[in-house]
């Protein structure tokens, strides 16, 4: 397989500042790779290094064969960014500051930019400061998907996205990956992209903490998980739970509430064990949620760090 990006120990420093502490990725041609991390993990800053807005301290990069800061335009012009903050010329309309970055950008097919906008649902006939935060993105994304480049990467896309346009946005992500492009994108939210990206690297405090399939990160993450049970106590259900193998891994609290026992529970791993665990009582209601990025990363951070 070849690497579309391969970073060998890069790192980035503001002043005494490590914003990114010395990261190695390897994204794999025509796969889609996330990096995942909480507000300030370093997300932005790896993303600017890959497309040469800000240069790396220290460390090897290449990307599409290529070191950045050495390859210029010509690279860049392989590349659709979106980057975190959008800085959009805001006195013309959309379609027409499309037109005239598919120039720079181009060739862009014709109609492909009128395309685009009809699966996003955006409106090309606004002017850019009429348009709201999550119209902006979409505009963002069309001129990073509009020529087909071979690797986009990709700054928090759905960030502003109500959930439909997210569902088209990860189709056109996917469809990326069928036409043999590469996508990385970054995401506070795990769940968001889980079903999309073929890798993940989690990024905590500008390093790696973990990589891997997502399904093997989904298993090392934490779920809350609620319940109300009826016909029971307190004590009975702690004791079930307690009588579990792995233990260790959940914290619970329950508590009586008329006739009810309501449990909360914070499960590391996998909930199956502790589902099945309940289903011995009456159950009234049970809500497991998406597993909490940032708490799973704190989570994942603090034992990396041998605090837990
Ligand atoms: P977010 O999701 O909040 O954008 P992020 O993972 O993209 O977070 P970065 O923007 O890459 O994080 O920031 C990483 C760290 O580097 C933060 O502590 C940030 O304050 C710091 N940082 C980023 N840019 C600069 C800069 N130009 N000067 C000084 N510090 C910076």
């Amino acid at each position: 397989m070849t690497a579309v990006i391969e970073a060998r120990g890069l790192q980035k420093k503001y002043g005494k500042h490590l914003a990114v502490d010395g990261i190695g990725l390897r994204v794999e041609r025509g796969s889609v790779f996330g990096l995942i991390g909480p507000n300030g993990a370093g997300k932005t800053t790896t993303l600017r290094m890959l497309v040469d807005i800000i240069r790396p301290t220290a460390g090897e990069l290449k990307v599409l064969g290529s070191v950045p800061r050495r390859s210029g335009i010509a690279l860049r012009r392989r590349i659709g960014y979106l980057p975190g903050e959008l800085k959009l010329a805001e006195r013309i309309q959309g379609g027409t500051l499309l037109r005239h970055l598919a120039q720079i950008s181009g060739p862009v097919e014709p109609s492909r930019i009128e395309t685009l906008a009809e699966r996003l649902g955006l409106d090309l006939s606004r002017p850019v400061r009429a348009l709201s935060k999550g119209n902006r993105q979409k505009l963002g994304l069309i001129q990073a998907f509009m020529h087909r480049p071979e690797l986009l990467i990709l700054d928090e896309p759905t960030s502003g996205l109500d959930p439909l346009v997210q569902r088209e946005f990860l189709a056109m992500v996917r469809e990326a990956r069928e036409a043999g492009q590469s996508v990385l994108l970054s995401s506070h939210i795990l769940t968001e992209i889980q079903h999309t990206a073929d890798d993940v690297a989690v990024l905590a405090g500008g390093k790696i903490i973990a990589h891997g399939d997502v399904s093997s990160l989904r298993l090392s993450s934490v779920t809350r998980l609620r319940a109300v049970l009826a016909d029971t106590t307190t004590e009975a259900v702690r004791a079930a739970l307690e009588a579990l193998p792995s233990l260790q891994d959940i914290d619970t609290e329950a508590t009586t509430s008329g006739d009810l026992v309501r449990l909360s529970a914070t499960i590391r791993g996998d909930v199956d064990h502790v589902v099945k665990t309940l289903a011995q009582f009456t159950v009234h209601d049970l809500t497991v949620e998406e597993p909490d990025l940032e708490e799973s990363i704190l989570d994942l951070y603090a034992r990396t760090n041998g605090t837990k």
